[in-house]
């Protein structure tokens, strides 16, 4: 059973996990801000996805482009002519929605009156703005909608500089941009966003196999990050759903409380963008191999997955309740690697000394872990609050610690308690993450 999606959006609230946006003004709709343990778990997850897609592989080197790119960029890739999507607006209470997004394409989802909608028109998603302090047209610049471009145009740099030959992969992480008709769901779907894609050039009559590894591949990430398997399947697109670049495009759908909904797609662009590139910049971007003395546009694999969006699912996955002796219980299982707070240092009471030798035990862990030291309210009471945002372990120190130099270390899911030495409390944790 899903949770419901307004536990999260509080638990979240409540904890410092996401922020509205602007708050103090009212907040501005579809932008939102990541508070402290928000921030740390958007980290670990694109953490992860660089470790796994380019620390732990020879053949996947990472980029950084710029979010402003030539205007030429976005013509080139089709951006500008095609990058839209169907906009419709009720003519009874003026409301604007995305027509493929509605469930009843004749009903306006907000007043409920039938066949009220304008015409369909296209609405390009691209936000603009100006370079430089003239507005005028020439000056016209727009913040990236996808950091998959900066790859492609980066494709030559990044070959020659690192002298990888084929097949290999360029991977990026960052800010993207889309003024979306219908922003919501909270971190769902925003206006301004992050991104983790990475561009996967092959041999064109290798890409199908390549395609097919890449679907296991991701699809295998999110599963050893502890996402549940019941919670996650892989769709391919309808040949009506394609992007106009797209030879074959599946997603990584993840079950959301409003249903299955996209995390990650992964898509076979074929050579539609170097070649498109190479066609607009003049310059040739055929990749040269020497074994066979032959000049060819490799073809593109491409696994594009949302950070905030997928950091949404771990928080929205992990969530559970349950009772423990007649009290109710809240836990976030997320897996070691994505917690905020790895490991919580407790002391069982204010008293001078105990806070001194909370500081000293954690000071012995903490350039390994992200920790917490945290001195208020009963024990109880902050046990629940770690639990609630995930944290695997909690070292508690006790008037016993001062004599026997023992700390009690406490799992989060099983609620086991171990006495262990604080001198061996590294080895212990290390074992353990
Ligand atoms: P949708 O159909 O939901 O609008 P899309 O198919 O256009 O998304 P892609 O262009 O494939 O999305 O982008 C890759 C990934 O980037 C998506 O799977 C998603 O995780 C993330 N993403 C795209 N748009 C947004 C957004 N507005 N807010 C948050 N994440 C987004």
């Amino acid at each position: 059973m899903p949770v419901d999606f307004d536990t999260i959006v509080n638990l979240s609230k409540k904890r410092g996990f996401v922020f509205q946006s602007s708050e103090i003004y009212g907040g501005l709709r579809s932008a939102y801000d990541y508070g402290p343990l928000g921030v740390e778990l958007l980290r670990n997850v694109k953490e992860q996805w660089w470790q796994s897609m380019v620390r732990m592989r020879d053949d996947v080197v990472g980029l950084d482009s710029a979010i402003i790119q030539s205007p030429q960029v976005w013509e080139a890739s089709g951006h500008v002519s095609s990058f839209s999507d169907p906009l419709v607006e009720c003519t009874n209470c003026n409301t604007r929605h995305r027509l493929d997004k509605l469930e009843d394409p004749s009903q306006c989802p907000v007043c409920g009156k039938r066949d009220t909608f304008t015409e369909a028109k296209d609405f390009n998603l691209m936000f603009e703005t100006h370079m430089g302090p003239v507005d005028t047209d020439e000056n016209k610049v727009y913040l990236r909608p996808e950091t998959a471009q900066g790859i492609f145009i980066n494709f030559e740099n990044v070959r020659r500089t690192s002298r990888l030959k084929l097949p290999f992969g360029i991977a990026q992480i960052g800010k993207s941009f889309r003024n979306e008709i219908t922003p919501g769901q909270f971190v769902f779907r925003t206006r301004e966003f992050e991104q983790m894609e990475m561009e996967f050039f092959c041999r064109p009559e290798e890409s199908q196999q390549w395609f097919e590894y890449w679907l296991e591949a991701r699809r295998q990430w999110y599963l050893d990050l502890g996402m549940k398997p019941e919670s996650l399947r892989l769709r391919e697109h309808e040949s009506d759903e394609l992007s106009h670049y797209s030879a074959a495009t599946y997603d990584v759908e993840y079950h959301f409380p409003w249903g299955w909904d996209e995390l990650e797609g992964i898509a076979n662009r074929t050579d539609f963008d170097l070649r498109a590139h190479a066609e607009e910049s003049g310059k040739d971007l055929r990749y040269y191999d020497q074994e066979t003395n032959e000049r060819f546009f490799p073809h593109v694999i491409e696994p594009a997955a949302g950070a905030t969006r997928t950091t949404f699912a771990f928080l929205l996955d992990a969530y559970s309740e349950e009772t423990v002796d007649g009290e109710e219980r809240i836990v976030l299982r997320l897996d070691k690697r994505l917690a905020p707070i790895q490991v919580a240092v407790l002391p069982l009471s204010k008293k001078p000394d105990l806070v001194e030798t909370t500081q000293k035990v954690a000071d012995l862990i903490r350039e390994d872990y992200d920790i917490e030291i945290d001195v208020t309210q009963s024990i109880g009471r902050r046990y629940r609050r770690q639990d609630e945002i995930g944290t695997p372990y909690c070292v508690t120190i006790d008037f016993d610690t001062l004599d026997d130099q023992q700390v009690t270390v406490r799992d989060r899911d099983t609620m086991a308690q171990d006495r262990i030495a604080i001198d061996a409390l590294p080895g212990y944790l290390a074992e353990r993450f």
